[in-house]
């Protein structure tokens, strides 16, 4: 994992970055790439897993090893996290895919800025305020939303940048 994280954070290698915004795009590389092989309740990962994980049917963010799990975590709070997968929000993690201009950034993770109507494309920053570009919605794929980041940092005592 550590190993993806770091690829991850190569993308943009020719703008140096303050160690504290490393710091808190390692922490969302690695939930992110944590999402993609464990049960985000148990944390069984899907080479332990009996049965495939399953995504969330409505966010496509979190996966399940079990209806249980999925119960579990509903209660929890994924309640108020969950929301359609089309449904993109300034502050979501969003994977890059399908850009045929600038394909070398397809496959990267970004933030979600500020909808442009006028353009009909959200701004994605690699972090908050740097290197905005515009993308179409269809080459978005949302990986955590921000209400989830907003979780994530309460319990790891990071500050998240979209604050
Ligand atoms: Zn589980
Ligand atoms: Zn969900």
């Amino acid at each position: 994992m550590r190993i993806q994280a770091a690829a991850l954070i190569k993308v943009n290698p020719d703008r140096p970055l303050a160690e504290e915004k490393v710091q808190h795009l390692y922490r969302m590389c690695q939930r992110v790439v944590a999402f993609k092989s464990v049960c985000v309740v148990c944390k069984t990962t899907s080479g332990d897993a009996q049965r495939k994980l399953e995504y969330c049917a409505a966010c496509k963010t979190v996966k399940y090893c079990s209806k249980e799990c999925q119960r579990v975590h509903w209660k929890a709070g994924h309640k108020r996290c969950c929301r359609p997968a089309q449904d993109l929000r300034k502050g979501d993690i969003v994977q890059l895919q399908g850009l045929v201009a600038r394909s070398d950034l397809n496959g990267s993770y970004r933030e979600l800025g500020e909808f442009n109507q006028e353009k009909g494309r959200w701004e994605v920053t690699w972090l908050r305020g740097s290197n905005g570009i515009l993308i179409k919605p269809d080459n978005l794929v949302r990986a955590v939303t921000v209400e989830e980041m907003v979780d994530f940092y309460a319990i790891t005592g990071g500050i998240p940048s979209f604050f």
